[in-house]
């Protein structure tokens, strides 16, 4: 059987690399960049994602992220905090993929360079050629191949925008070892300290929400400023001088409940949380590693099965997260989160939970595997 063509290098396509490669197939895995930027995201690695990749073999120890033990959740002029169940991370997506990139060529992946414009039935066509292979793994997260896109239409779409604050003894003193979310009507900003002591503040709102403040990011981010002093501290005074980077259409919610003949769909490609959650990374590994699970047993043909099986694991989650978006976006919902929040904090923690992707139940042969299949 050919071996596997995985398009994105992202947390999805890496995993699936990894557990592909130490179980003796070398996949090929295919990104547009050569080297890793710093994509963005809210930098959140929740307990989830860490024992994920942990199970993956991957050890982020070394890399200098912060520590997060709790939640500090942020309303109008009101805040709480409650203990996280288990330890997170702070983590830039520059060292994450970077590290997540190298464990999957030491271990035996093909690295290749192209930035894939469509696929057709087992072809992949890239800028610079046409890939073939039998099973292709479709993880270029946030970014649709033609032929193959997410469903995008909503009256009021959802944006990512994300700022990076230099280090600053006040901000550290300030966030310490939280993941914050400071929510407002339209959206939240999440606010993690990450290696080096930098800020990263990630915003994920209505296009209304930006459009009231006449589509200006810093105007908006001012905005909530003057509604939320705890925001305003963090934001200091130099935050107009930060670049602002943005990506739009994010269609938070949907999952693939089914896939063409051959194609394995990973990642954001599978299934969208609200990044309220702080999980889409966790997905990522998941799916990457059921994916390739499912195609050691089970070959090319196994690719509907897994679909179908990462879609009904992901439900819960994906839903869980998107009640607690539509919640948070509205004042009302906000002020009633914090206060509950505030009475039973485990309630909080149980949502947490509950907004995490469970156990796979196809378990990994690799402790068993003899290298069988040809790669
Ligand atoms: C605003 C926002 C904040 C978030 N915050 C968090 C958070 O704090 N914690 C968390 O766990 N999750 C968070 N997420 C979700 C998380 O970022 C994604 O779920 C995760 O990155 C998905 O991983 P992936 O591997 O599927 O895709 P990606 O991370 O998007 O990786 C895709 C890879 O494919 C490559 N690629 C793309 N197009 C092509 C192409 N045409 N050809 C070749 N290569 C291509 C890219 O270069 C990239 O390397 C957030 C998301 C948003 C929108």
């Amino acid at each position: 059987m050919a071996r596997p063509l995985i398009l994105g290098a992202g947390p999805a396509g890496c995993a699936a690399a990894v557990e592909l490669a130490r179980s003796g197939v070398s996949p090929t895995l295919l990104d547009r960049c050569a080297t890793v930027g710093d994509p963005l995201c809210g930098g959140f690695m929740s307990w989830r994602t860490l024992s994920q990749l942990e199970a993956l073999g991957i050890d982020l120890s070394d890399l200098g992220g912060q520590p997060v033990d709790r939640l500090r959740l942020f309303g109008r002029g009101t805040w709480v905090e409650t203990p996280l169940p288990r330890p997170s991370l702070g983590l830039s997506r520059h060292a994450l993929d970077t590290r997540m990139r190298e464990t999957a060529t030491t271990a035996g992946a093909q690295f290749a360079i192209d930035t894939i414009r469509g696929i057709s039935a087992s072809t992949a066509h890239g800028q610079r050629q046409d890939w073939h292979g039998e099973s292709l793994f479709l993880a270029t997260g946030k970014h649709d191949v033609r032929g193959h896109s997410r469903p995008r239409q909503s009256e009021d779409p959802a944006l990512g925008l994300r700022l990076r604050l230099p280090p600053g003894n006040a901000r550290r003193r300030l966030i310490g070892s939280a993941i914050e979310l400071h929510l407002f009507r339209g959206g939240y900003a999440g606010i993690v300290l990450q290696e080096g002591g930098s800020a990263n503040i990630c915003l994920a709102l209505r296009k209304s929400a930006l459009a009231s403040a006449g589509g200006d990011p810093l105007t908006l981010l001012s905005r909530v400023a003057e509604d939320n002093a705890g925001f305003a501290d963090r934001l200091g005074p130099d935050f107009s001088r930060a670049r602002v980077e943005s990506i739009g259409a994010v269609p938070y919610g949907w999952i693939a409940h089914e896939t063409k003949p051959g194609l394995f769909r990973l990642g954001d490609q599978a299934a969208v949380i609200p990044s309220l959650a702080g999980e889409g990374m966790s997905i990522a590994v998941a799916s990457g590693t059921m994916a390739a699970r499912h195609w050691l047993q089970g070959g090319t043909g196994a690719a509907q099965a897994y679909q179908r099986a990462f879609a009904a694991r992901a439900y819960r989650p994906v839903q869980m997260a998107k009640a607690a978006r539509v919640l948070a976006e509205t004042r009302l919902g906000a002020a009633a989160a914090l206060a509950l929040a505030r009475l039973l904090p485990g309630l909080v923690i149980d949502l947490a939970e509950r907004c995490r992707i469970g156990r796979d139940s196809i378990q990994s042969d690799r402790a068993t595997c003899t290298h069988a299949r040809p790669c």
